[in-house]
């Protein structure tokens, strides 16, 4: 589904990928992790184009994404991206911030958008909040819509960025368990996190990002039993 060979991305002067190499198969769940300012914001947002690739090669779901003839309209479409801040439109009801794109962009009708919308609303375990604003609900709420949200795309991939790091603690775990509820379903997901503990259970894979490149990918059980690079030990010692 996700093909990187020898991606590198510059900013300017400053190189931020350097030589990615990255394999992401249908359903498989991978979960990169790092330290701040390695990369693995920019490694995700190349994957539907929010940033293009420097030189290298990327095909996303038989989509060469940085040829100019991709279609990058339909790429967008089959990838579904959650972000630390929810992003949600707040003089819209939960409802309405649901059915906006699928019924702009996939052309469903207000009552199919709507019948969409509860579905997943139902599947996050908010269906009773439809038709409250953003701001009346939790930080954990709001971060469920935002799945929910992407879900109603019917993406093929979905991509997280932190999507627990600005929540209050105890609401951590329920984003978790809707990711790995979509995991277990099959989904294909690239996660960007923090929660070790997450990643254990859920990733088949564990790629470890630092300084623009992937040191290490292993399984979790040999990536938290004994880590074979130096800098990836250090990093995870740290999280003690
Ligand atoms: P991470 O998500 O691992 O914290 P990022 O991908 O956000 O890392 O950033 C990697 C590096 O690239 C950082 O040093 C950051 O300052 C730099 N960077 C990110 N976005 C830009 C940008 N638009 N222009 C210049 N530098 C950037
Ligand atoms: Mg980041």
């Amino acid at each position: 589904m996700i093909f990187f060979r020898e991606v590198d991305k510059h900013y300017g002067d400053f190189q931020v990928l350097k030589g990615i190499n990255l394999q992401v198969g249908q359903g498989e769940v991978v979960v990169v992790v790092g330290p701040s300012g390695s990369g693995k914001s920019t490694l995700l947002r190349c994957i539907n184009r929010l940033e293009t690739i420097t030189s290298g090669e990327l095909v996303v779901h038989d989509v060469k994404v940085n040829d100019r003839k991709a279609d990058i309209n339909k790429l967008r479409r089959d990838i579904g991206m959650v972000f630390q801040q929810f992003n949600l439109y707040p003089h819209k009801k939960v409802i309405d911030n649901i059915t906006l794109a699928p019924m702009k962009v996939l052309g469903l009708s207000k009552k199919e958008a709507e019948e969409t919308a509860m579905y997943y609303l139902e599947k996050v375990g908010i269906q009773d909040k439809a038709y409250a604003y953003p701001s009346k609900l939790s930080g954990g709420q709001q971060q469920r819509v935002a799945i929910a949200r992407g879900l109603a795309m019917k993406p093929k991939i979905m991509l997280f960025d932190e999507p627990t790091s600005a929540l209050d603690p105890e609401m951590v775990g329920e984003v978790l368990d809707v990711m790995k509820t979509l995991a277990r379903e099959g989904m294909t997901m690239v996660v960007v996190t923090h929660e070790m503990g997450f990643a254990r259970e859920v990733a088949d894979r564990v790629v470890f990002m630092d300084q623009g490149q992937i040191v290490e990918e292993a399984t979790p059980a040999e990536f938290f039993a004994s880590p074979r690079e130096e800098r990836a030990r250090a990093f995870l010692s740290r999280l003690i």
